[in-house]
């Protein structure tokens, strides 16, 4: 099994992310190519490499560090990697799998996000899930993917009025907006399960978009950050990668 992965230039957090990617394949046995390109690539460039990755036999997956630099367009490289070798999920075909509730690969983290509610035992259905962020990576898809398990799902951005009304309603809360302890102790529902997608840098070190303190006084149960959510992140990109590649394995036996 071999994962191509991709980075374009030199942001420090996807050196982390793209290291840890790596240090997983290692662990688990699965080939990592890493892939390094200069900012300074052109578009053209760039999706040539992805094409050229494509095409390869060997790579059962790709992966394509994001986010870019300035000036390369993200969608429009995307779509240079092809739905069956899709490691993150992020091609337009899975996102269309995710709303028609049929089989394709799904983001990473999202899919952790349900992996985690699965083997704690929370069962999304009947429950009313508010999902705070609406990026294509995380938000959105948790929300759906929260929907086709049956939760009633709220999905809240940074134009919802009243945040903190919709937050306390909350039987699972799903934070993905990118700001340290945003989500406050008076935001939260007592006994409500609080999962934080935040990864942000602080001169404290690593913080979620959660007040753990503050919120793990509330919460029945809440993910930490790190630790959580992104380690999960990491385990469905190597399981994606394996599905990937038996999923190759039975269209040649078919
Ligand atoms: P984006 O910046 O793409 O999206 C942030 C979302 O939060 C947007 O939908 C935005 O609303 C919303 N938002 C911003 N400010 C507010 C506000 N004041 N009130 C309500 N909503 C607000 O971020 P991502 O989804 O990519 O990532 C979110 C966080 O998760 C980041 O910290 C990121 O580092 C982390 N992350 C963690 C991963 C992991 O493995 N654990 C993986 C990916 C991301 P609007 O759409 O209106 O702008």
């Amino acid at each position: 099994v071999c994962l191509a992965v991709v980075r374009v230039g030199d942001d420090p957090a996807s050196i982390v992310y793209v290291r840890n990617k790596k240090k997983a394949c290692e662990r688990i046995g699965i080939v990592s190519r890493e892939v390094l390109l200069g900012a300074e690539i052109s578009q053209e460039a760039l999706e040539a490499e992805l094409d050229q990755l494509a095409a390869d036999e060997k790579v059962d997956g790709i992966l394509l560090q994001l986010p870019l630099p300035k000036g390369l367009d993200e969608k429009k490289a995307l779509a240079h990697i092809p739905a069956e070798k899709d490691a993150d999920g992020f091609a337009d075909e899975n996102a269309g799998t995710l709303i028609n509730g049929t089989k394709g690969t799904l983001p990473c983290t999202p899919r952790g996000i349900m992996a985690l509610l699965s083997f704690y035992g929370v069962d999304p259905k009947g429950k009313h899930a508010v999902v705070v962020g609406r990026s294509a990576i995380v938000g959105k898809p948790a929300a759906l993917m929260l929907l086709n398990a049956d939760a009633t799902v709220t999905i809240c951005h940074s134009k919802t009025k009243d945040l903190a009304k919709w937050t306390r309603e909350a039987d699972i809360l799903v934070a993905a907006v990118g700001r340290p302890g945003f989500i406050t102790g008076d935001m939260v529902k007592p006994g409500a399960v609080v999962v934080d997608v935040g990864i942000n840098r602080t001169p404290d070190g690593l913080r979620g978009d959660v007040d753990f303190e503050a919120v793990s006084e509330i919460a029945s149960a809440i993910t930490p950050v790190p630790g959580g959510v992104g380690k999960m992140t990491v385990c469905m990109l190597m399981q994606n990668v394996i599905d990937l590649k038996e999923q190759k394995a039975a269209a040649a036996v078919e």
